[in-house]
């Protein structure tokens, strides 16, 4: 009898049983945007990762899709372990074994975003919108909830689940093209940029002005090179700081 086929499947079941879990963590965790992107795209409009200025708020959302069946307000959570709460409670909890920690009810979250969206589409006063939170299949949701919060592998399955058409093609392209022209993250990363960029350089000024090298935070001491006085740090040759008096 030819045993090789029978050895063979054993294996193949010994490594699937040892790495189950990781292996499904694996698909899990696949980014919700890659998941977005098997959407068939002449109903479905994905925009990826969109800040929202209202007021003196910045709202960030991490999907939106403009379908015919409505617009998807998608926040991700990536949370492992027991997921506990509901849908009014301020705060929800996440238990890892004895360690708990809570954390800002998702759904009171994105009501905040899809607040900011409708601010943004007030020419669209009849908008459906519909929440939607989700954990990746490493955590264990435990959650009473009417929105539905739910695991990154139902995602495909509960968007496609309405059917009913709301919006023409016409609107969803003009809403698309709204939300993308009050897309502000790149001048949000640019200014987060810029802010960062400004605080290292008040830093390095403020240590200077205190005799301290800013980049080792031993003394400075006034050295003497070939083109006169110059700042040093005392560390030299360790460090090679200098800057000109
Ligand atoms: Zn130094």
């Amino acid at each position: 009898m030819n045993l090789i086929l029978p050895i063979f499947l054993f294996f193949l079941f010994l490594i699937w049983s040892l790495f189950r879990s990781r292996i499904t963590g694996l698909i899990g965790e696949k980014k919700v945007s890659s998941i977005l992107s098997f959407l068939d795209r002449s109903k479905y409009k994905v925009i990826n990762n969109i800040v929202l200025k209202s007021g003196e708020r910045t709202a960030q959302i991490d999907h939106i899709i403009i379908s015919d069946f409505g617009i998807f307000v998608i926040e991700t959570k990536n949370y492992k372990g027991w997921i506990l709460g509901n849908e009014n409670s301020n705060y929800w909890k996440q238990v890892i074994f004895k360690r708990k920690e809570k954390f800002y009810n998702p759904i009171r979250q994105n009501l905040g975003h899809i607040w900011a969206l409708k601010r943004h589409l007030r020419e669209y006063p009849g908008l459906e919108y519909k929440s939607i939170i989700v954990f990746p299949s490493t955590a264990y949701l435990k959650v009473n909830t009417s929105t539905k919060v739910i695991y990154s592998t139902r995602l495909l399955k509960t968007i496609k689940s309405y059917s009913d058409i709301k919006l023409t093609e016409a609107e969803k392209e003009d809403i698309f093209q709204k939300i993308k022209a009050s897309n502000m993250v790149e001048t949000y990363d640019r200014s987060l940029h810029i802010k960062s960029i400004k605080q290292r350089l008040k830093k390095r000024e403020s240590a200077i002005a205190s005799n301290k090298c800013p980049q080792c935070g031993d003394d400075l001491v006034i050295r003497n090179g070939k083109f006169g006085k110059f700042l040093g740090c005392i560390a030299y040759p360790g460090c090679k700081f200098s800057h000109s008096i």
